[in-house]
């Protein structure tokens, strides 16, 4: 077994961006180990799918169902951004257990305060060390092409100084949010991936990697809003935005699916056939038919689960206007995610979805 493996969570690598744009190391990579198309939780957002890499569960044991929240017996909304919410044993509280180490470098703090319980070393481009600013330089800005390049250096100068068993890594999508996979700015932003995970590789000794993402990315072109369609017909709700983070500029907070909470529970089957009959909806799914079918923890999300079609979003436009050229995700249409792996022997080891990441370490690597 490889002395180190490195999980890198390339946040919103749509399959179509290794089609479009020139990786020379990642091709290598899933040359010389293994490519398989995974698909990733529902619903398609970055806390979702980046707490089940790192606990190996659906959501309906970890407990993150959203990046954001209304926690109706306490009356408030919320960010999901505190390990506190993690249901789950994760691999770093596991790697701990063993007597090992491990680390975290991402882009987003979001995902450091999310995620960086347990771990031995945690720190992202908007707080780093002292140490990875003195390896990898002062971090770009959260909002550029640059810094995901950044966060892998800081994290291979962090395993070149001292050993961990464990490393996970998590770039932020703000590339691909601005641009399609035909644009030339996402050949440079693959290009500074690919040549920082290549020095990785080549400078960790006797590592075993693991790549992923998150969610795809998709053009969206239409936005309804749900609270304004059920009011016609007399029914009261809120629409708690499952995308919403801090980070509005990638996306204006408009996600294709949405959590919708009604007033009045009992009016529950008169909503879902408003909202099945409405142009772009493509699903809306009741609570408990919800926690089912995509592995959810029901009483954390709304009475009904609404998921738009491939360009559809929701959101209000007394808040916001739909962007123009805006490209988002957490409809199923996002679901799609590369998986690659090098260095490992992964035989019989079978990865379908990207919590087969965490599954792995649990199962394979820790044990
Ligand atoms: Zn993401």
């Amino acid at each position: 077994m490889p002395r180190t493996t490195i999980l890198v969570m390339i946040d919103g690598l749509d399959p179509e961006y290794l089609a479009a744009c020139p990786a020379p190391n990642l091709r290598r990579f899933a040359a010389e180990g293994f490519h398989v198309s995974g698909a990733g939780m529902m619903p398609s957002v970055t806390n979702v799918n980046n707490t089940s890499m790192v606990t190996g569960h659906y959501p309906a044991q970890h407990g993150i169902v959203s990046n954001y929240w209304l926690d109706r017996e306490a009356g408030i909304e919320q960010y999901v951004e505190s390990g506190e919410f993690i249901c789950a044993d994760t691999i770093f509280a596991q790697c701990q257990r063993s007597g090992g180490r491990s680390l975290l470098a991402a882009s987003k703090d979001k995902l450091r305060r999310l995620l960086g319980t347990d771990t031995d070393l945690a720190f992202s481009a908007e707080q780093p060390t002292p140490e990875a600013v003195a390896a990898a330089g002062e971090p770009p800005h959260v909002y550029s092409l640059e810094v995901n390049g950044w966060t892998i250096e800081a994290a291979r100068a962090a395993l070149q100084a001292a050993h961990y068993d464990l490393a996970f890594i998590a770039t932020t999508d703000y590339a691909m949010h601005a641009y399609g996979p035909q644009h030339p700015e996402s050949a440079r932003h693959l290009a500074i991936l690919d040549a920082a995970l290549g020095r990785l590789a080549a400078d960790v000794p006797d590592a075993q990697l693991l790549i992923t993402a998150d969610h795809g990315m998709s053009d969206k072109r239409r936005m309804l809003h749900l609270p304004e369609i059920l009011a016609r017909k007399g029914i009261a709700a809120q629409a708690v935005p499952i995308i919403k983070d801090q980070y509005v500029v990638h996306h204006s907070n408009l996600g294709g699916c949405i959590y919708v909470h009604l007033e009045d529970p009992a009016a529950a089957d008169d909503a879902i056939g408003v909202l099945r009959e409405t142009d772009g909806v493509e699903e809306a799914l009741p609570r408990h038919q919800a926690a089912r079918r995509f592995s959810l923890m029901g009483e954390r999300i709304g009475d009904i689960l609404v998921t738009g079609a491939a360009d559809v979003v929701f959101g209000d436009p007394a808040e916001v206007a739909l962007p123009p050229g805006l490209r988002s995700h957490g409809s199923a249409h996002e679901m799609g995610v590369p998986i690659i792996g090098y260095g490992g022997d992964f035989g019989g080891f079978e990865f379908r979805e990207n919590r087969d990441l965490g599954r792995y370490v649990s199962q394979r690597v820790l044990n």
